[in-house]
């Protein structure tokens, strides 16, 4: 297998990438202890929620709320992806496309370790 020799590497990166790819999921989210792999995003309370908030706090944290939550998703997926990576490793099976089964190029897989697919299936 052509990967072998690099496998070690794109192992050792990917495991990187998910202790950093975490530590921003901490910032943000809650760890869902009853799913792996599962985030919950914290609601900001920006006037710890006291009744005397004005109208535009509340808006902020709506907004702030809204772009962690889309934080949240990219991170998460882009977990889910390494953590697929990871598996697929163990069990030799890393580096084949998931839509047509073909190799995924070296030089992708090198910039993207946790890629599903190939360039091609790529959407
Ligand atoms: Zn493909």
């Amino acid at each position: 297998m052509i990967f072998k020799r690099n496998l070690k590497k794109i192992k050792e990166k990917l495991e990187k990438d998910k202790k950093a790819v975490e530590a921003e999921l901490e910032k943000i989210a809650q760890k869902d202890e009853n799913l792996e792999g599962d985030w919950d995003s914290k609601f900001p309370k920006f006037n710890g929620g006291s009744a005397s908030q004005t109208h535009e706090e509340g808006a902020d944290e709506v907004e702030e709320y809204a772009t962690r939550l889309s934080i949240e998703y990219s991170l998460e997926s882009r977990l889910k992806d390494i953590n697929s990576a990871l598996e697929k490793i163990s069990k030799n099976k890393y580096g084949l496309c998931e839509k047509c089964g073909k190799k995924i190029e070296k030089e992708r897989l090198k910039a993207f370790p946790e890629a599903r697919t190939c360039a091609k299936c790529k959407v």
